[in-house]
């Protein structure tokens, strides 16, 4: 019999009940360090007392209108983006796979107004991960996200990451963007080497395409910079942004400069959910605390101070054999499949989320104190040497 949940998901045993900042605790007590923070969500940990607080007093006050009405608040949030990033636009999606097709539609909108519809198709690049939607399963070349859902419309070219001449030799009249993380997460903790970013950018200035950068997981403050792009020496001209941004509240945004939002006009794209009151007043409390550059320079700390107890952990071990990744999106390469040893270092009490390329994907919140970095690391290296060798076979 089917289960009353769709059997999309292999979840794990754990089944958490309430937070306390870096911990989750299941109906029996049972405590675990949370590294995943939900995906990359919970970026100021669980309970956060300023979000805790926001989303309280909004919910008693008004939960959601439409955006048939004039939104204040959403005006205040889009407004702080705008001041905080290249960005002169915004538009407020529930996902970041909404996010992607806000961008994705920016992009045909903008070369339509331009009387160049014939520039539909957009560059994208091998093990991205946008999200579920078709048009965001279009977009990469990953087999599990794509297999059963062929055909897929033809709208993008997936290159090899990494490979600037491959994305020059791919433009031709039908290009009209390229869209790119500048860390892959999914795809294994692979950041963008910087001059691939910057050659990609020169040949959006070149050829009259748009850049589009999606920063779902890497954005709100993650890498240790408000947006990640801003380590790059870059700007985007649209970029898709939502998990950290709600806190925990589905919430993500399609960013835009006035240029590239030319097609947008009124009637071309909608939502009933996005940014609703509820979304705005999380969003508000964690710009609040994420945008404030002392926080951002305690992020880089932290970091800092986790990633070099990770790199010394590597070099006294056999299981794991890379660390790698910017600020607090952190991948630990092992020398084995990575999904095997995320379900035992569960039974050490330290929740991480398995990527590809055998990664172990480590997401603390952003609020994590040094005795979370020590905990953790001392739960990898126990977790390493009373791994099971017969599953790494
Ligand atoms: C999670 C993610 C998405 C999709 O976000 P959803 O909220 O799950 O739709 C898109 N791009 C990247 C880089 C992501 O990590």
């Amino acid at each position: 019999m089917i289960p009353v949940l769709m059997p999309v998901y292999a979840r794990s045993e754990v089944a958490p009940v309430r937070g306390e900042g870096c911990w989750l605790f299941d109906a029996d007590g049972r405590r675990y360090l949370d590294f995943a923070s939900g995906i990359a969500v919970n970026c100021l940990g669980h309970g956060h007392p300023h979000l805790t607080r926001a989303i309280q007093e909004q919910a008693a006050r008004l939960l959601h209108v439409s955006n048939l009405y004039a939104s204040p608040h959403q005006e205040a949030v889009a407004r702080r983006l705008v001041e905080l990033t290249f960005a002169d636009t915004v538009f407020f999606t529930n996902s970041g796979a909404e996010a992607i097709e806000c961008a994705v539609k920016t992009c045909r909108r903008f070369h339509f107004a331009q009387g160049r519809p014939e520039r539909f198709r957009i560059l994208s690049f091998s093990n991205a991960f946008h999200g579920r939607t078709l048009t965001a399963i279009a977009a990469t070349d990953q087999a599990k996200l794509r297999d059963g859902f062929e055909p897929l419309p033809d709208w993008f070219r997936v290159l090899p990451f990494g490979d600037l001449e491959a994305a020059a030799a791919a433009i031709d009249s039908s290009v009209g963007g390229i869209l790119v993380e500048p860390i892959q997460g999914e795809g294994g903790i692979r950041v963008a080497p910087p001059r691939f970013l910057q050659g990609l950018r020169q040949l959006c200035d070149a050829h009259g395409l748009l850049l589009l950068l999606d920063e779902v997981q890497c954005g709100v403050g993650r890498t240790g910079t408000l947006f990640a792009y801003e380590q790059f020496g870059i700007e985007p001209d649209v970029m898709a942004i939502a998990k950290g941004i709600g806190g925990g509240i589905p919430l993500g945004a399609c960013l835009a400069t006035e240029r590239a939002a030319a097609g947008m006009t009124v009637g071309t794209h909608g939502s009933t959910y996005g940014g609703n009151p509820l979304a705005m007043a999380a969003a508000s409390a964690v710009l609040d605390v994420v945008a404030d550059p002392g926080f951002l320079a305690q992020v880089r700390a932290r970091a800092e101070r986790l990633r070099a107890a990770l790199d010394r952990m590597v070099e006294r071990s056999n299981l794991f054999t890379e660390v790698r990744g910017l600020g607090l999106m952190l991948g630990l390469k092992l020398a084995i499949d990575s999904r095997a040893f995320v379900a035992h270092l569960r039974t050490h009490g330290l929740l991480t989320v398995a990527a590809a390329d055998n990664v172990v994907r480590l997401l603390p919140p952003l609020v994590i104190e040094d005795e979370h970095v020590a905990l953790a690391v001392e739960a990898l290296e126990k977790a390493a040497q009373d791994f099971p060798l017969c599953q790494a076979a």
